[in-house]
């Protein structure tokens, strides 16, 4: 046991010693601050204020910090979550970051928008008890967040090896890509990562609306990488600007394919290429990332008065948190099952209910009308109810018979999933995908049918969450740095690159 554990072990006996499990757990939850519903749908500004120095103290004390914590079983990224969450209970807070920083890229980015209420705060014994779990996520949140407005030096940094001189190249910016490289540049390596668009970040920038997910966030957790030494480079599209070929003569021996599942999927009803019905993709791209609605930008966007988005996952909720926010009247969530099935975090239903959506449940779209000018003006939507579970284990929707309605509106966002982009695998034509269009991976290793090509996130899953993604670029990079260990004696990669990827 090293000096950090043993003293990790004094604190929590002197603190078990100050607080009785009976007084944590009689402790009730932190509320999260945040704005008022009336005044957030007049801004872009974020709606969770996070938690005071106060707040997360007292929220961190109500943690058993237990000795077998179900809470990690449930991070696909297993962060030590009682180690970080003591760290603020004593007000050590730097420590509780860098906790958290040795197994998660994107802690600010994750403590907003994984969804906690499936993953860690699950698994909390609180549930057993009936209580409301340790607010892991909004604790997550705190430390992230006090590390970066502090502009802190953070003191347990561990310095990264000497440079092993291994050029290895990331295809994407998105969560997947940038946890990849973060620990590929821990370990010694010299990485880029290539992005085809204008920004850095994938979905984090482009699709999340900043009132969720602010982009400053997520630049300053992209600077923590760029000071690492990862280079960024823009506007190239791998497949088109540079094929794989390239990327072997320009020195790489390794690449790791995040390119995300960019490519909306339509219902393919009639009526659904009348002006005025796109994709969540297209309408939060132009909005989030081209500054669609500001003033002073020119890119156009449609304004509708009564907008519909169907689907209902996190996309979808942040579509028509959006079109309220764009001066919506009426704002509707069209989705076929029940609440209980809808994919979305628990948090964004609430917010969107706050902000005055309409939730049409249990409704389907089965036609699109359009006015003479080829304009979308209303919806005939089928009333659906729930039969027995299908291969997703929720209950399936079947149509009602006869329950159609004529609802008027003159904007409909579809927001029903998305596919990879086959631009990659069509380039590489050795490379083996999935009817679906994913790339097919060892599971354990994220290695794909080319030696040197490993993928992770939504190229490999078809659309998942941000932790996910991270934990596929987290296992990739292990594996990749195995396998160059391996073929040490043509590379000579340094034996001692494997320590605690801190920092
Ligand atoms: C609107 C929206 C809201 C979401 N909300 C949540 C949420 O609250 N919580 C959650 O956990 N998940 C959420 N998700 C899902 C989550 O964002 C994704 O699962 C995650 O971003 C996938 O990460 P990735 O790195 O695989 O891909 P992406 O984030 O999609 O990044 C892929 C990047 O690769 C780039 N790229 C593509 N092709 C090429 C190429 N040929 N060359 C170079 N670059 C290329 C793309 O431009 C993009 O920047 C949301 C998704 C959307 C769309
Ligand atoms: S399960 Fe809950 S109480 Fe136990 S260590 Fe994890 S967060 Fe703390």
């Amino acid at each position: 046991m090293n000096q950090d554990m043993n003293r990790d072990a004094a604190w929590r006996v002197a603190l078990r010693s100050e607080k009785s499990a009976k007084e944590r757990s009689a402790t009730p939850r932190v509320t999260m601050p945040m704005l008022p519903a009336d005044y957030r749908i007049t801004c872009n500004e974020e709606v969770n204020r996070g938690l005071s120095a106060e707040q997360a103290v007292l929220e961190a004390s109500r943690c058993l910090d237990c000795p077998d914590p179900q809470c990690m079983q449930g991070c696909p990224v297993s962060i030590n979550i009682p180690g970080f969450v003591k760290n603020i209970e004593r007000g050590e807070f730097l420590q509780a970051a860098s906790v958290l920083k040795m197994t998660s890229a994107l802690p600010a980015v994750c403590g907003r928008v994984c969804p906690q209420e499936k993953q860690c705060e699950s698994k909390c014994i609180y549930n057993k008890m009936k209580k409301s779990p340790v607010a892991i996520g909004y604790l997550e949140r705190f430390a992230a967040d006090f590390e970066r407005e502090e502009h802190a030096v953070n003191p347990v940094a561990v310095e990264r090896p000497a440079p092993n001189g291994i050029k290895v190249a990331v295809v994407g910016s998105g969560p997947a890509g940038l946890s990849f490289a973060g620990d590929m540049i821990k370990r010694g390596y010299d990485v880029t990562v290539y992005e085809a668009l204008h920004e850095i970040g994938g979905v984090l920038k482009y699709g999340i609306p900043e009132f969720r997910l602010p982009n400053s966030v997520v630049e300053a957790e992209i600077d923590g990488l760029r000071a690492l030494g990862v280079r960024f480079v823009k506007d190239c599209v791998v497949g088109k600007i540079l094929s794989y070929d390239d990327l072997h003569a320009l020195g790489y021996k390794g690449i790791f394919v995040a390119s995300g599942a960019g490519l909306p999927r339509f219902m393919g009803i009639p009526g659904e290429n009348y002006i005025g019905i796109m994709s969540s993709n297209e309408y939060l791209t132009r909005i989030n990332l081209m500054g669609a609605g500001r003033p002073g930008e020119d890119t156009p966007v449609l304004k509708g008065r009564r907008v519909a988005v169907i689907g209902g996952g996190n996309t979808a909720m942040d579509s028509v948190r959006t079109a309220r926010r764009q001066g919506a009247e009426a704002a509707m969530i069209v989705y076929r099952r029940s609440e209980a099935e809808m994919p979305a975090r628990i948090e964004e239903v609430e917010h969107a209910k706050e902000e005055g959506v309409q939730f049409m449940t249990l409704c389907n779209p089965v036609e699109y009308l359009a006015d003479d000018k080829g304009r979308v003006c209303a919806m005939k939507v089928q009333r659906m109810e729930l039969g027995e579970p299908d291969e997703s284990g929720r209950r399936s929707p079947q149509p009602i018979p006869g329950a159609i309605e004529e609802i008027p509106v003159d904007l409909v966002i579809v927001s029903v999933g998305v596919s990879p982009n086959p631009l990659i695998s069509h380039a590489i034509s050795a490379l083996e995908v999935s009817r679906r269009g994913t790339i097919v991976v060892n599971d354990a290793t994220m290695q794909s049918s080319l030696a040197d090509l490993y993928a992770g996130g939504d190229i490999v899953r078809g659309g998942a969450t941000v932790i996910l993604a991270m934990g596929d670029g987290r296992r990739a990079a292990g594996a990749m740095h195995g396998l160059f260990h391996e073929m040490s004696d043509v590379w000579s990669v340094s034996d001692d690159t494997d320590h605690d990827l801190n920092g």
